[in-house]
């Protein structure tokens, strides 16, 4: 049998599998932070975070195909998502003036007032790494976005807007540097969901 990173004898002295079991286990809190909220508010945990996402992102990235691509669904189940959020009212699909089959989809204000409810789902996850020094927050960062970059690469998890696969991101030295904000980034100023953030070729 393939060696599993959830044996506990295989973890002993092999920090890769007890690392990447932690980051299973970290999964885990998130995912049930997301079901307390989605059974407190009666709506799905991927509506919930379909819902957040309009909520934080620009138009052309609220559509159901970008959507698909962010959370690694099918388009039939954001579509059947995206549909039952429109039938209680918390969105509404609007046709795009240049293509009549696009839509873009947003928030209603009972859509708005869900979002203000779930947002924070998460947050009781923050008071965990509270403690750890600045310095080492930013090592932490800059391993787990490269982690994430070579999951990305791998095809193992979809495209992220985030500095190491942008085009304006740049290694300077032991550093980073942004050729679109026209500044050095220090670990922590890395990020992760950039607004400015187009693919490297
Ligand atoms: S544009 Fe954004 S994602 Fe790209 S390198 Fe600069 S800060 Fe990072």
């Amino acid at each position: 049998m393939n060696e599993s990173v959830f044996d506990p004898q295989a973890q002993i002295g092999n920090p890769d599998l007890k690392i990447i079991a932690s980051l299973e286990r970290l999964s885990e809190g998130f995912r049930v932070l997301l079901w307390e909220k989605a059974k407190i508010l009666g709506i799905s945990p991927i509506q919930i975070q379909i819902l957040v996402f309009i909520q934080f992102h620009s138009d052309e990235k609220c559509k159901v195909s970008y959507l698909a691509q962010e959370f690694c669904l099918t388009k039939p189940t954001v579509s059947e998502a995206v549909k039952s959020l429109e039938q209680k009212g918390l969105i509404v699909r609007q046709t795009e003036i240049t293509d009549t089959r696009s839509h873009t989809i947003h928030l209603t204000e009972a859509g708005k007032w869900v979002v203000a409810q779930a947002a924070g789902f998460a947050n009781p996850m923050l008071s965990s790494i509270a403690e750890i020094p600045s310095a080492e927050k930013g090592v932490l960062l800059e391993q787990l976005l490269g982690v994430i970059a070579k999951l990305q690469q791998a095809g193992i998890i979809s495209m992220q807007r985030m500095c190491f696969s942008c085009r304006f991101y740049q290694r300077n030295g032991e550093g980073h540097f942004c050729r679109f904000l026209h500044k050095s980034l220090d670990n922590s100023e890395l990020r992760l969901d950039c607004g400015e953030y187009e693919a490297a070729g």
